[in-house]
């Protein structure tokens, strides 16, 4: 394998390690980073090991790994890519986890609100949602004989879609619903009409790897935001106040909206759900000038 990597090396291919975390590696994250590191491997995936018996695509994921240890590693791991602010390296958990943090989406399915809208294709031809989801139930269609559009509007795939908003209540009330949605519908135990789920089998591991990052993810994603802002700003607007609506120079691909300019002097719809506390504050005391201004009127 080492071999073949050389090679791509050498031609410079571009390419990711998809990292499996079983029962021989979850207790050694630091090693694991430093052997990549050493290696040049820079983009790197990480994915818990599902033991066989998931193959029955109707019961939840059965994984090799406990909730308690995913979430040490993730923590470990975390540490190694954060590097005092300073990431060198893509690990697409983290990665996701920081767009989330600089008011984009996330893009790995598992925590995003829906599933995207994929085909999965056997070698005969079948199709399916998803590639956790292969079996005679889930199958929408075949391409062999049936067109693309009619495999997206198979009431298959109306039943898959439906999976991934249909939380728990712990979900929907979890201070970390942002950052995970809920995980993977195919983690969740469902209630036999298929209508109520349980959290994802790592919820815990999540809720740990939140928690431990969210100030410094907190840090780096303001960081960033200002820095992104302030490089778009010259380089777009000429170092001028963008415009009402105008795409944010702060990159998150919203509008911009100023908010309150004198309490926050560079606020737009840059502030993310974290924040929420502080717009609420303005939105208050802008509400509260209002209504001052109005009495004052009526006198
Ligand atoms: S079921 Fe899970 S793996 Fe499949 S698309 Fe949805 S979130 Fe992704
Ligand atoms: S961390 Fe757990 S409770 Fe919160 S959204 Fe994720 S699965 Fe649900």
């Amino acid at each position: 394998m080492m071999a073949g990597i050389e090679h791509l090396h050498r031609h410079q291919v571009d390419f990711n390690i998809l990292t499996v975390v079983h029962k021989g590696n979850v207790g050694k994250a630091k090693e694991l980073l430093n052997f990549y590191r050493e290696h040049g491997f820079n983009y790197v995936q990480l994915i818990p090991c599902m033991d066989f018996k998931s193959q029955h695509v109707d019961e939840p994921g059965v994984y090799e790994i406990t909730p308690q240890e995913y979430g040490d590693f993730l923590c470990e791991v975390f540490d190694e890519w954060y590097n005092n602010g300073n990431p060198e390296m893509s690990i697409r958990f983290f990665d996701n986890m920081l767009n989330v943090y600089l008011n984009r989406d996330a893009e790995l399915c598992i925590h995003q609100g829906e599933c995207p809208t994929n085909l999965v294709l056997e070698q005969n031809g079948d199709a399916f949602p998803c590639d956790f989801f292969i079996n005679k139930d889930w199958k929408v269609g075949n391409v062999r004989t049936d067109s693309i559009s009619s495999m997206l509007a198979h009431p298959n795939f109306d039943r898959f879609r439906l999976l991934k908003p249909t939380l728990s209540e712990n979900c929907r009330t979890c201070n970390w619903k942002r950052l995970c949605y809920g995980g993977c519908p195919r983690n969740r135990k469902w209630s036999p009409e298929g209508n109520q789920s349980s959290p994802d089998f790592f919820c815990q591991s999540y809720k740990q790897i939140y928690s431990y990052a969210h100030e410094r993810m907190l840090e780096l994603g303001k960081r960033l935001r200002e820095e992104m802002y302030s490089n778009n700003l010259k380089r777009y607007f000429k170092g001028k106040t963008p415009g009402r609506n105008e795409p944010c120079p702060c990159g998150s691909g919203k509008k911009y909206k100023p908010v309150a300019p004198l309490i926050f002097p560079l606020s737009c719809n840059r502030i993310t759900n974290w924040d929420m506390n502080l717009r609420q504050r303005a939105m208050h005391l802008i509400k509260r000038k209002i209504h001052l201004a109005k009495r004052k009127r009526r006198f």
